[in-house]
């Protein structure tokens, strides 16, 4: 790992701004601020994670850092930023994920995540970042309450997270909306949701193999089927409630000693395995044959269960990983949607809803933001000597705007060298806010 990697701030923001000059405006060309300006800008608001867009207006006009740091030539207005994004189709949003992770693969960085047989492992899971029973858009999901009438509005959206039981870091896919679609009048749910995400990986990048790990929900046969017919692997929680069938098959297999039966001792516990492959996923589907894993691990005070089916041929040799790469699942909830929520992003808060699409632009700028931030975590020297120095995220991102609201920056490298070796006898121009 060093410094020369290109992934500085810098580099990476480059990317960013590159992809979102290939996104096409349909707007008059008379427009007055640019597209590329104005989701840059959505995608400034979430690299600083300032906690609103009236905080990004308020200084607008003064900060010459936007336009030095960020590449933003014109600042557009919160309105102007709040019209022109509503209109953009996030779909479009996707090849600036695809550049910085097709950078990773070139660099080798991303090998640090290869999982079983030359996959990469990706976790999938939904969650909500927006409720309310009068704000609303085209693309809200809708929930009537029978009793009263009262409608709910809410946005939810599945993530994807490549993810390796070793590293700290998650690396997050476009995300896929779980939203009215166009012309719909049902509201979508996450299957759907998985099925168009699962779609456009296979389309985005093609050739790669990713292994995907799921919770309890999701093993049914359809959506194996989909992930067959990608040709992904899978890792995905099952529970004897939702698998009765399934369950009892094993525990015939166990009475009658064909399960294979297998422990290990590590990290100070002691890790029980039972497995079977080649078993029915349900009754009327006896056609689709999954692999089994049940998995204890006991340690002196708690013992924790899990089990999983999955397409890898489970072999003493192979179980250990497979069960690492089932436990990795949580991940996406634990270092994704939780940092999002909790650790300065802001996941929650309304910026601007909008009519259209306003509302799962601003989520998905945000994600990019964040894996934009966990790639430098991943492999920039700089920014992991201005957090260690910090010693959280947190006061890294309470600094960082500090400092790019207080002094004139001529780029994200110098003010991160400013944190991590100290700034007062470096900047000698001091701009009043
Ligand atoms: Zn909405």
């Amino acid at each position: 790992m060093t410094a020369t990697k290109p992934f500085s701030a810098d580099d990476l923001f480059a990317l960013v701004r590159a992809g979102f000059q290939r996104v096409a405006d349909e707007r008059a060309e008379n427009a007055s601020v640019s597209l590329p300006d104005t989701l840059m800008s959505g995608f400034a608001l979430f690299s600083l994670k300032d906690p609103s867009l009236l905080a990004f207006e308020q200084r607008r006009t003064t900060d010459s850092n936007l336009r030095a740091i960020y590449g933003i030539d014109r600042i557009p207005s919160d309105t102007q930023m709040r019209t022109i994004l509503d209109e953009v189709e996030p779909d479009k949003l996707g090849s600036s994920f695809k550049d910085i992770h097709r950078q990773l693969e070139r660099s080798q960085e991303l090998h640090q995540f290869l999982f079983l047989e030359g996959s990469y492992l990706v976790s999938l899971d939904g969650t909500e970042y927006f409720r309310s029973n009068r704000i609303h858009c085209s693309s809200c999901q809708q929930k009537v309450n029978k009793k009263t009438g009262e409608i709910t509005y809410a946005h939810q959206m599945l993530g994807g997270v490549i993810i390796h039981p070793d590293r700290r870091e998650v690396l997050p896919l476009m995300p896929e909306p779980i939203t009215r679609q166009d012309g719909d009048t049902k509201n979508d749910c996450e299957r759907n949701a998985a099925k168009r995400f699962l779609a456009r990986l296979k389309q985005d990048y093609p050739g790669v193999v990713f292994t995907i790990t799921e919770d309890a929900l999701s093993p049914n046969a359809p959506h194996i089927e989909e992930l067959h017919k990608h040709g992904y692997h899978y890792i995905l929680g099952v529970k004897p409630g939702d698998h009765e069938f399934l369950f009892e098959q094993v525990a015939l297999a166990r009475q009658e000693g064909r399960t294979t039966e297998f422990e290990q001792q590590e990290g100070g516990a002691l890790h029980r395995f039972s497995f079977i492959n080649q078993m029915p996923l349900n009754k009327s589907n006896p056609d689709i044959l999954v692999n089994f894993i049940e998995y204890w691990e006991i340690k002196k005070n708690k013992t924790q269960h899990f089990c999983w089916v999955t397409d890898f041929v489970v072999t003493k040799l192979n179980v250990f990983t497979i069960m690492r790469g089932g436990r990795a699942r949580w991940k996406v909830e634990n270092e994704t949607f939780n940092t999002l929520k909790n650790q300065g992003y802001h996941f929650e808060h309304n910026f601007g809803h909008g009519d259209n699409h306003l509302s799962v632009v601003f989520a998905t700028l945000m994600m990019l933001a964040f894996l934009v931030d966990q790639v430098q975590q991943l492999a920039c020297a700089l920014f992991q000597s201005a957090w260690d120095k910090k010693g959280s995220k947190r006061s890294l991102w309470e600094e960082m705007r500090n400092l790019f609201h207080t002094f004139e920056f001529a780029s994200m490298t110098q003010l991160f060298q400013a944190i991590a070796y100290g700034y007062k006898a470096q900047i000698v121009i001091l701009t009043p806010p």
